[in-house]
């Protein structure tokens, strides 16, 4: 007893202190201000996530889409002590190297497909996809091309919120918050057609590559149709465009494959990664770019590569990243995305028999989404499943924006059989409950 009431004081401050002090990413500013933070958490295990309270929610978007391993990882904590007390960082700008970014690159590599084997990295997706942004530049620059600067990216595309990565993502929101995104990105549809179009319009000799992710997350978990990927990667070809995959999601598992372009069957010419690469135990991203273009921009580069982060390769984070890469292969946690994912999309559908509004449900590996087809002026309905979610012990996300009113789910890779059909249990009580509430 005296242990909760010490908790509600904690709390109760900490609320305070978070109002005061602390901005929140991607948040409603006035909404904090008056309510403070919804969670205050203190611990994770598994699949769930414990707040200050002793609330424990089942975490069914692995927080941000990367706790893949699930959280908790006792051997990762190890691994990342022992890294601190021998070598916590050192630089890897310029000549210099260490042992676990190098390992890791390779270890990278074995993960990739085709000849994706050299690595750059970062401390993030945004980081990666600036970098990717950068680095096409430069390379048509030193082939002698410097006009061959555009980049094309998808609608309703996340890409993250560094300036590059802001102006590729395709959701307005992001690009009026800010009032300026940066010159030469463009955005289509996802028509081949359009693409065409826009090739044709603005030239192919302007524009360095496109960018995609193969299921786009924050957009609202899209898959695109069969064959799309495979006719833009053709188109890209043939036009000298470079093919970007944002697999900072898919990557390293999600979809059930080792990256999410398999799916398609298309070997891009740059992967992106992030999230997955740790499972959210270190901060890292980077990009992932093939022999060939590697080769040919260390012969025609004259100087240096211009470009570097602080924490390009922190040797925690590359240490992380191994053991976590290491326990996804030993536990065989890619077969059971598939299993899952199966079972999760199975869910899905009867869900979809059940509830007239449910319009789509869809799914790839552990990425999954149901969307709900409303009338014009109705509010979205999938806040308020969020919200009936969480009395009933279940972290669900909403993606509102862009006319969307869907709920997207990536759970950890880890969760069992018993504890998908609870989320799907749960799932299938809130959308009830909330059409319940509506009418009333
Ligand atoms: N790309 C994709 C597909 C993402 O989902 C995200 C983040 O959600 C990013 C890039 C940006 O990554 P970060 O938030 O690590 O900068």
């Amino acid at each position: 007893m005296a242990r909760v009431m010490a908790n509600a004081d904690v709390k109760k401050e900490l609320e305070e202190l978070d109002k005061k002090h602390f901005i929140h990413p991607t948040s409603n500013m006035g909404q904090l201000q008056e309510e403070g933070p919804a969670f205050i958490f203190t611990k994770g295990e598994g699949i769930y996530l414990e707040d200050i309270s002793g609330n424990r929610w089942m975490d069914t978007l692995s927080s941000l889409w990367n706790v893949n391993v699930g959280h908790g990882r006792e051997e990762i904590g190890e691994v990342a002590k022992e890294q601190i007390s021998t070598l916590a960082f050192t630089s890897t700008f310029s000549n210099w190297s260490h042992e676990q970014v190098i390992r890791l690159a390779e270890e990278v590599a074995k993960w990739t497909p085709g000849d994706l084997n050299v690595t750059f990295f970062t401390s993030g997706g945004s980081e990666a996809n600036d970098t990717a942004f950068k680095t096409v530049r430069h390379y048509w620059d030193v082939q002698g091309q410097p006009e061959k600067k555009k980049i094309i990216s998808r609608k309703k595309s996340y890409h993250g919120v560094a300036m590059g990565a802001t102006s590729a993502t395709g959701i307005p929101e992001f690009h009026t918050f800010t009032q300026s995104i940066a010159p030469d990105f463009h955005y289509v549809d996802t028509s081949v057609q359009e693409l065409k179009d826009l090739i044709a319009k603005e030239g192919a000799d302007s524009i360095a590559a496109f960018i995609s992710e193969p299921v786009q997350g924050s957009g609202g978990v899209n898959i695109p149709p069969e064959g799309y990927f495979k006719e833009v990667k053709k188109i890209c070809e043939e036009n000298d465009i470079l093919f970007i995959a944002d697999e900072v999601i898919c990557g390293f598992g999600r979809t059930g494959t080792n990256f999410g372009m398999e799916n398609f069957d298309v070997i891009p010419d740059i992967i992106t990664m992030a999230k997955g690469v740790t499972s959210g135990y270190a901060a890292l991203g980077g990009m992932v770019i093939s022999e060939k273009l590697h080769q040919e921009l260390y012969e025609k580069t004259e100087g240096n590569f211009w470009h570097g982060y602080t924490y390009s390769g922190h040797p925690t984070a590359a240490a992380i990243a191994l053991k976590n890469l290491e326990i996804i292969k030993e536990e065989n946690l890619i077969e059971n995305v598939q299993a899952r994912g199966t079972q999760m999309v199975a869910g899905f559908e009867k869900l979809k028999e059940k509830y007239e509004a449910i319009s789509d449900v869809r799914g790839m590996g552990l990425l999954g989404g149901i969307s709900f087809d409303r009338e014009q002026d109705a509010a979205p309905i999938s806040p308020k499943v969020v919200e009936e979610a969480l009395t009933r012990g279940s972290i669900c996300r909403a993606v509102v924006y862009g006319g969307q009113d869907t709920l997207a789910f990536a759970p950890p890779f880890i969760i069992t059989a018993e504890q998908m059909d609870d989320m799907l249990a749960i799932v299938d009580a809130s959308i009830e409950a909330a059409f319940e509430a509506q009418k009333q």
